[in-house]
């Protein structure tokens, strides 16, 4: 604890009750856990809190639970069996109310159809749904088998889709026919069939009947859900799973080409979010909790369904879009449900604020008691909006940071241990058990006010248990670069408080809306376009989205540049990728800067992008090749400019 800088002894606000917690959650780590682990319920007690074999973690070792029993079974056991558990709320307005008990039934007989379709323990089950009471159905009913699930987010195509189910090597995938968006439909299935095609693995497909329109069945491969239920058993025993059982795999970007399968184990996973939800939200059984996040990302796989249900609260689950059929939509939900925790992004809160306060004026907006935000760096501007016009001067905001493989919160402020003064911006101090640290590029400790490298000094229970099938990735990306650290990826400052403020990300990955993706990602799909020879993505700043793509392209030769080209790479990323990963701008350039080494200089492609200094160039290989770069970003804005 020596080295360790308390970021607590302020002399303007000693929080007491924190700062005891968390020291005692760093030099105790086994005990301060083993309390909170109580909170679960376990088949088996564990041996050892922590197996710790650098950079190998093994949470709660020798210990037994399920998640879907923690998440599930033990509230039925309570007064919480005719409590809600999910208010749904499709796009078109149709409803859905589940209670424990129903939420119980449903997600017994799910197991039982997937184990009559024989999927057993160890087995990968591809989820493929839109926000509809299946998706946390199935991810709850796999956990109670023991087979990980893998939730693809259902912006994704069907070529990213297929990626993901052959690199985990699912044995089925659940989809829908459809899901609503936008008052239209998403059709899942077809993208699916195209998807199958691609994916050796899969022998069988679970259908969900969600919207009206037709879809095709293939024999012998797909079955309608509602066909299979009529069949299903009404219960289906907890697999009582090893602590490091995983849970779930969920592909986010890394630096490479290709995503990274992030395995979450149950215990530990569990114990944290268990906890981390009761410090930062709050959360207790009477709480109505919405967060309005995707299940395909990991804010949905923790903060919809396994921290809330765990903690016995009702949730409130949204398919589709937030401003549809009007700008209102949430604000009509959070009156609707009486939601009492609400928890967005910087990018929705900015889009609201373009939209004025008229809208959420129009609501009462009464029952919120606490607002959260993840995902991206909060702007103070956007921060000041949503706590002046959501949280009506009432609610404290907690900003959450956090990633895909840290499996839950681990800074933000604490309001359930008790209350702290907030700064518009900044995601304040680390949860107990989390030793956050910034570092140089050396690894040394930076001074209060310098910018550094965010790393966790200290294994803590949420984190990954490995990178699915690439034991050498793990190790590579998250702890070679300080022996001994893990590395997030981002940058940080401390203040004089030892309050974080997030800076974004030290590498090649972006933050478009939120939704986390790499470079290296994008330009292998913008390469595979017949007509594109080279790519470089970079992000550009977004008052909205945070961050927008900006692709340029070096294209065959005797290929015009037409708008007609655009369109059609626009098309291609659509399609290769999914609609989030649809570039802002395009331009094509006869060359792309590199260093002598060959590595595209981003920092000027990102500069010309923004219309901005190129600076120092020293480093480049070819200077002709920025030029180029150049006059295309200006020609593109002359185009505009004539446009208009
Ligand atoms: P993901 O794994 O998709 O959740 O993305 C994780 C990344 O999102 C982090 O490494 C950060 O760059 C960014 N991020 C998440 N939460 C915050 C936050 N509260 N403030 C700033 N950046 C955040």
């Amino acid at each position: 604890m020596d080295d360790l800088t308390l970021p607590f002894e302020s002399k303007y606000f000693p929080r007491k009750k924190y700062a005891e917690m968390y020291r005692r959650s760093l030099e105790k780590p086994e005990e301060f856990w083993a309390e909170q682990a109580q909170n679960l319920d376990w088949f088996k007690p564990w041996d050892k809190v922590l197996e710790w074999n650098p950079p190998w973690a093994n949470w709660f070792a020798g210990g037994r639970l399920n998640a879907s029993y923690n998440c599930v079974d033990r509230h039925t056991k309570t007064w919480r069996r005719s409590k809600v558990a999910i208010y749904w709320e499709g796009e078109p307005g149709d409803t859905r109310v589940l209670s424990y008990s129903t939420l119980y039934t449903e997600v017994n007989k799910v197991a039982s159809v997937l184990k009559k379709l024989g999927v057993s323990k160890g087995d990968k089950v591809a989820l493929y749904l839109p926000m509809i009471p299946e998706l946390p159905i199935f991810m709850l009913a796999c956990a109670r088998i023991g087979a990980p699930h893998t939730v693809i987010f259902s912006g994704f195509s069907a070529q990213a889709l297929a990626d993901r189910i052959n690199d985990v090597g699912a044995k089925i995938l659940v989809t829908a026919n459809g899901g609503y968006r936008r008052g239209k439909v998403l059709n899942l299935k077809s993208m699916s069939d195209d998807a199958l095609d691609m994916c050796p693995t899969v022998k069988t497909s679970i259908v969900v009947s969600r919207t009206d329109n037709e879809v095709k069945m293939k024999e012998g491969r797909d079955f309608w859900l509602h066909d299979l239920m009529k069949k299903a058993d009404a219960y289906v025993e907890p697999e009582a799973l090893e602590s490091n059982h995983p849970l779930y795999i969920l592909y986010t970007s890394g630096t490479t080409g290709k995503p990274k399968g992030i395995v979450h184990g149950t215990g530990g996973y569990l114990v944290h979010n268990y906890s981390t939800y009761g410090w930062v939200f709050d959360l207790k059984e009477e709480s109505v909790y919405w967060c309005s996040a995707d299940v395909g990302w990991v804010t949905g796989h923790s903060s919809i369904v396994y921290a809330p249900l765990a903690h016995g609260a009702a949730i409130v689950l949204y398919e589709g879009s937030p401003d549809y059929p009007a700008i209102d939509r949430w604000w009509e939900i959070i009156e609707k449900y009486g939601v009492t925790i609400f928890y967005t992004s910087p990018t929705a809160i900015r889009m609201f604020m373009g939209q004025g306060e008229e809208w959420p004026k129009k609501h009462d907006l009464s029952s919120l008691e606490l607002l959260g935000s993840v995902g991206e760096v909060i702007n103070p501007e956007a921060w000041l909006w949503y706590y002046r016009n959501i949280g009506q001067e009432r609610c404290p905001i907690v900003d959450t940071w956090w990633q895909t493989e840290t499996g839950g919160i681990m800074i933000s402020p604490t309001p359930g241990i008790e209350p702290m003064p907030l700064k518009p911006g900044s995601a304040t101090l680390p949860l107990p058990g989390v030793a956050a640290e910034i570092v140089d590029e050396d690894g040394n400790p930076v001074k209060t006010g310098e910018r550094g490298l965010l790393v966790i000094k200290q294994p803590w229970p949420g984190m990954l248990v490995g990178v699915y099938g690439d034991p050498e990735r793990y190790e590579k990306s998250y702890w070679s670069r300080f022996p001994g650290m893990y590395f997030t990826g981002d940058y940080a400052v401390k203040d004089q408080d030892g309050y974080f403020w997030l800076l974004g990300r030290s590498d090649e990955i972006l933050k478009i809306a939120g939704h986390r993706i790499g470079t290296a990602e994008l330009e292998d799909a913008a390469i595979s376009h017949p007509d594109i020879i080279e790519s470089a993505v970079v992000g550009k700043p977004d008052r909205i989205k945070g961050e927008s793509l900006v692709m340029f392209v070096k294209i065959r030769e005797g290929v015009n540049e037409s708008a007609e080209l655009r369109k059609n790479i626009t098309d291609h990323m659509r399609k290769t990728v999914g609609a989030f990963a649809v570039p802002g701008d395009i331009y094509f350039t006869s060359a792309l800067p590199k260093t002598r080494s060959g590595k595209i200089m981003r920092r000027v492609l990102k500069a010309v992008a923004s219309g901005e200094e190129v600076g120092d160039l020293s480093t480049l290989e070819d200077q002709s090749a920025v030029e180029a770069a150049i006059k295309s970003y200006q020609g593109l804005k002359k185009a505009e400019a004539e446009k208009k």
